[in-house]
């Protein structure tokens, strides 16, 4: 019981510093998510664009999957 009440308290803390700092940050936040540049490349394939990160590197550029990069350089 005592640990409960401990865990509620924990939670009512957590929930009053996130309500407090809220408006602004989370508006920051979200304007910053909105403007987060991902890097869009073309699969030398397909011509499909992707996120560099979801992109398979090969010898002669960037493909949206390992079975491109196998189609063109094959
Ligand atoms: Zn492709």
């Amino acid at each position: 019981m005592k640990y409960l009440l401990l865990f509620l308290l924990a939670l009512l803390i957590i929930w009053q510093w996130r309500t407090h700092r809220g408006n602004k940050s989370t508006h920051t936040a979200s304007k910053r998510r909105n403007a987060l540049p991902i890097d869009m490349v073309p699969c030398l394939d397909c011509g499909v664009h992707l996120a560099l990160q979801d992109a398979v590197q090969g010898k002669e550029g960037l493909y949206c999957s390992a079975a491109h990069r196998q189609r063109h350089e094959h």
